[in-house]
C-alpha cells in the first residue's frame, strides 16, 4: 500500500475505540463470552486491510467493524457471526483465502465468509448483466438456505453501505438505492427485521427524493412539541390503568417513518398535515410465564378500550395467528382525545425481541426444540424453488419477488390447521402447498362447504377441503391458475417438455410471420410485440403463440403500421415546427452504446439530447426523474418511483443515470388531472374556461362521467412543469361545486 495511505495515530485510536464499542455491545448481550476469537478476527482483519481506505477516505477496517456491530446490536447474533462480519471482505479484497480463514478460525466461520464472498459486490454485481445479476441473487438465496447467518450479515453490510452512501457518485447512489428498495427492504421484512427494513426504506427514499425527504423531516421536527403533548395527554389515563393492573411494563411513542409518511401522502394525495396516524403507542410488558402472555395482552386491550373507543375494523390479532415472518403482537386503533385515530401496539418482551431482531431472536426463544415456524417453511420453499429453478434467471427473480411482496391470507384445513398463502392464491395453490400429489390430482375444493373450481381465489379465514380424483391429469395451462412460486415451479417442471415444444413452435411461427411482413425478430421488435400483448417474458410470448392463443395479424394494424413515430417525436415537432424525422435524428447526440452510461454526472435534458418520456409514468419537469438507456442507445425518462423504473434499476443498474430537467418553459408535456365535484349545469364550461384563460394551452382529452349528481372528470392538458399543474389545480378548486382536483397517471 502507498505510504500516504498509512493510518495516522488519530485514526488508529478511532479504530480501537470503534472496536471497543463493538465488544461492549457483545458483552452486554446474552451470548457466551468468546472475546478471544473476536479479538483475533479483529486483529487479523485490521492487518489484512491495513492502509486501505473507503471512498470517503476512512480506514477500510471501520466498515467491517460497523457491520459486526450491526450484527451484534441490531440483529442480536453471537461470536461466530461477529467474526464472520469482521472478516467478510478479507477474501474478496486481500490475498487471503477461505482455507486461511478455516485454518486460523473455524470451518463454520470460513463457510459463512465464503458465502458472503460469493455474493459480494451487491446482490447485483458491479458490471453484471441482468441475467448475471439474477444469478447472483439465486446464489444469495442458496447460501441463505444453507446458513441464514450469511444473509443476515449481508443485510448488515447493505445497511452500513446505505448509511454511508453519501460519498458515492450520484449515479451509483441511485443504483444502490434502487436495489435496496427492490430486494433488500422486502427481504428484511420477510426475515422479520423490521427496524432494518424501515431504515433501508428511509435511506433509499432519501437518495431518490432528497427534496421530499427534507421537507417531511423538517415538518416532523416542527410538529414535535405538539406531538409530545398529544402523546402525554393520550397515554396518561392508559398508564394509570395499567398501574392498577399491576403489570411491569414500559411505553414508547412510535413515529411513522419518513418513507411511510410519504407513501401515504402519495397514495391518498394529501399534504403532510393530513396524515393523521403519525403517532403510535407501544406497550411492552414483562412476564415470568410465557403462557400468561396472551391473557395479559387482552387484559391490556380491555383496559385501553375502557378509556378510548376502538376502531371496529382495525384490531389485529397477531398473537393467535403470527405473521409468516414470526411477528407477534396485538394491535388496535382507538379514537384519541382530540378526535384522531391512534394505533396502540401491545407486546411482551419476547414478542418485542422477535419484532426488532427477527429470525435470530426467534431462535433464542426456541432453543432445543425443532422450530416449525412459518419462516422455516418459507426457507423450505426457497430450497425447493432452487432445486427446480425457472429456465430463465430473471424469471426466477420475478417469481421469487412475487412471494416476497405478496401480503398474506390465512386458510384453514377441515381439521382447523392454519396455512399461510399469498394474497390471490387459488384452490390449486392451496392443494400444492399441502402436498405435490394433492396438487396434481386436485379437481376442486369445498370452500366453506361450497364446491369451487381449481381457479377459485381464496380469502383469509376460508375453510378449504381439497377434492382429488385419481383420474385427474394436470394440464399445462394450470400455470395460469396459480400464484405461489411453489405451485408454479412444480407445474413448470412437469411440463418442461410440453412448454419447450410450444415455445419452440411459437418462436418459429413468429419468425415466419415477421418474415412475411419484411421484419425480423430484433430485441426492439420483440419488446414492442410483448408490450402489445401485455406479456412480460419472451418465453411466455412464444408459448402463447405456439398454443395459438394470440392473433399475430393484430400486429400489422398496430405495432407495424408503417414505422410510426412515437408520441415524443410528434410532440417535439409540434413545438419546433421541424419538418421531418431525419432532422430529428440528426439533432440527437451521438449514439451511445447501451450499457455505457456516464453515472458520474446527471443527464441534463436539454434541447439537443434525444430522449423519450416513458409512457408508463409520464413525468413532467419538477418530478424527480432518472434516465434509462434503451437498446437503441436512447434515453427514456422515468419518474423515480415508477414501478417499471424500479425494476430497471435493479436489473440494469449500469444503464441508469440520474437526470435533471433543463427544458423549462420551452416544451410542453401532457399531464392528466382528475376532478370531482357536484354536477352543476355549465361546470365543464367553467373548468375549460379556467384552463384556457390562464394557460392558453390545449386540452388534449376530456372524459366526464356523472352519476347521481356527482361529477367525475379526467382532463389531459399540456403543461410546462409541476408548478403549472399545481396552479391549475388550485384555480379549478376555486370553482363552485368542485370537491377535489389532483394529478393522476396519464391515460394509456
Ligand atoms: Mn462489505
Amino acid at each position: 500500500m502507498e505510504s500516504q495511505n498509512k493510518h495516522t495515530d488519530e485514526e488508529n485510536e478511532m479504530i480501537e475505540r470503534e472496536y471497543q464499542a463493538l465488544l461492549d455491545v457483545y458483552l452486554h448481550s446474552n451470548h457466551r463470552r468468546k472475546v478471544e476469537i473476536i479479538e483475533k478476527a479483529f486483529r487479523f482483519a485490521k492487518r489484512a486491510h491495513q492502509g486501505v481506505r473507503r471512498r470517503s477516505g476512512e480506514p477500510y477496517i471501520l466498515h467491517p467493524i460497523a457491520v459486526a456491530r450491526i450484527v451484534a446490536q441490531e440483529i442480536g447474533l453471537g461470536s461466530t457471526s461477529i467474526c464472520a462480519s469482521l472478516l467478510h471482505d478479507v477474501v474478496e479484497d486481500t490475498d487471503y483465502t477461505v482455507e486461511d480463514i478455516e485454518n486460523l478460525f473455524s470451518p463454520k466461520i470460513a463457510q459463512i465468509v465464503d458465502g458472503l464472498t460469493k455474493i459480494s459486490g451487491g446482490v447485483f454485481g458491479e458490471k453484471a448483466k441482468a441475467s448475471a445479476q439474477a444469478e447472483n441473487f439465486r446464489k444469495l438465496l442458496l447460501t441463505m438456505s444453507e446458513d441464514i447467518r450469511v444473509v443476515l450479515i449481508k443485510m448488515a453490510d447493505r445497511l452500513h453501505n446505505m448509511r454511508t452512501l453519501g460519498s458515492m457518485p450520484a449515479g451509483k447512489q441511485l443504483k444502490i438505492a434502487g436495489e435496496t428498495q427492490y430486494i433488500y427492504a422486502p427481504l428484511a421484512n420477510r426475515l422479520g427485521l423490521y427496524a432494518i427494513k424501515t431504515e433501508l426504506e428511509d435511506l433509499s427514499f432519501k437518495y431518490e427524493h432528497p427534496d421530499s425527504y427534507k421537507q417531511i423531516e423538517d415538518k416532523l421536527e416542527k410538529s414535535k412539541q405538539e406531538r409530545n403533548e398529544l402523546f402525554s395527554m393520550f397515554s396518561k389515563p392508559i398508564l394509570e390503568s395499567l398501574d392498577k393492573l399491576g403489570i411491569k411494563y414500559e411505553v414508547h411513542d412510535r413515529i411513522k417513518s419518513i418513507y411511510s409518511i410519504w407513501r401515504k401522502m402519495q397514495a391518498k394525495n394529501i399534504p403532510f398535515e393530513e396524515v393523521f396516524d403519525l403517532l403510535a403507542l407501544r406497550i411492552i410488558f414483562d412476564t415470568e410465564n410465557d403462557s400468561e402472555e396472551k391473557k395479559i395482552c387482552w387484559s391490556i386491550y380491555s383496559a385501553i378500550t375502557d378509556i378510548y373507543k376502538p376502531h371496529p375494523e382495525r384490531t389485529r390479532d397477531w398473537i393467535s395467528t403470527p405473521k409468516a415472518n414470526g411477528y407477534e403482537a396485538l394491535h388496535l386503533t382507538v379514537m384519541g382525545p382530540l378526535g384522531q385515530w391512534i394505533e396502540v401496539q401491545i407486546r411482551s418482551r419476547r414478542m418485542d425481541d422477535i419484532a426488532e431482531k427477527g429470525f435470530a431472536a426467534h431462535w433464542k426463544y426456541k432453543t432445543g426444540e425443532k422450530d416449525d415456524s412459518e419462516l422455516e417453511k418459507w426457507l423450505q420453499t426457497i430450497k425447493e424453488l432452487l432445486e427446480n429453478p425457472e429456465p430463465n434467471a430473471i424469471d426466477f427473480l420475478d417469481t421469487f419477488k412475487l412471494n416476497l411482496f405478496a401480503s398474506e391470507i390465512f386458510v384453514f384445513t377441515p381439521k382447523g390447521d392454519i396455512h399461510t398463502l399469498p394474497q390471490g392464491a387459488t384452490v390449486l395453490d392451496f392443494a400444492f402447498s399441502l402436498h405435490t400429489d394433492l396438487g396434481l390430482q386436485c379437481i376442486g375444493a369445498k370452500v366453506n362447504h361450497k364446491l369451487e373450481p381449481l381457479s377459485h381465489q381464496l380469502n383469509s379465514g376460508d375453510q378449504v377441503e381439497i377434492i382429488t380424483s385419481k383420474k385427474q391429469k394436470p394440464n399445462a395451462d394450470w400455470i395460469n391458475l396459480v400464484k405461489t412460486a411453489r405451485a408454479r415451479a412444480k407445474i413448470r417442471s412437469i411440463f418442461k417438455k410440453e412448454y419447450k415444444a410450444f415455445i419452440k413452435k411459437g418462436e418459429h411461427e413468429l419468425e415466419h410471420f415477421l418474415d412475411g411482413i419484411n421484419q425480423t425478430a430484433t430485441p426492439e421488435n420483440l419488446e414492442k410485440i410483448m408490450e402489445h400483448f401485455s406479456v412480460t417474458k419472451k418465453e411466455e410470448l412464444f408459448y402463447r403463440i405456439g398454443k395459438g392463443s394470440l392473433n399475430l395479424d393484430e400486429l400489422i394494424k398496430t405495432v407495424f403500421k408503417e414505422k410510426s413515430q412515437n408520441k415524443w417525436m410528434k410532440y417535439w415537432k409540434l413545438q419546433f415546427g421541424k419538418s421531418n424525422d431525419n432532422q430529428q435524428e440528426a439533432s440527437a447526440t451521438e449514439k451511445q452504446e447501451p450499457g455505457k452510461v456516464d453515472q458520474k454526472k446527471p443527464l441534463k435534458l436539454t434541447e439537443d439530447v434525444t430522449y423519450r418520456i416513458a409512457d408508463c409514468c409520464s413525468p413532467i419537469p419538477g418530478d424527480d426523474i432518472l434516465g434509462f438507456m434503451d437498446n437503441d442507445g436512447k434515453y427514456v425518462v422515468h419518474k423515480r418511483q415508477c414501478p417499471v423504473a424500479m425494476k430497471l434499476k435493479s436489473n440494469f443498474g449500469e444503464r441508469i443515470c440520474s437526470a435533471v430537467w433543463e427544458t423549462h418553459k420551452v416544451l410542453s408535456f401532457p399531464a392528466t388531472i382528475e376532478i370531482k365535484g357536484i354536477d352543476e349545469i355549465g361546470i365543464l364550461g367553467k373548468i375549460i374556461q379556467v384552463i384556457s384563460d390562464e394557460y392558453a394551452v390545449n386540452v388534449s382529452k376530456v372524459s366526464i362521467e356523472t352519476f347521481d349528481g356527482i361529477f367525475e372528470g379526467r382532463i389531459t392538458v399540456y403543461v410546462h412543469d409541476v408548478d403549472d399543474v399545481t396552479n391549475l389545480c388550485m384555480n379549478i378548486m376555486k370553482i363552485n361545486g368542485i370537491n377535489s382536483v389532483m394529478r393522476v397517471e396519464n391515460d394509456k
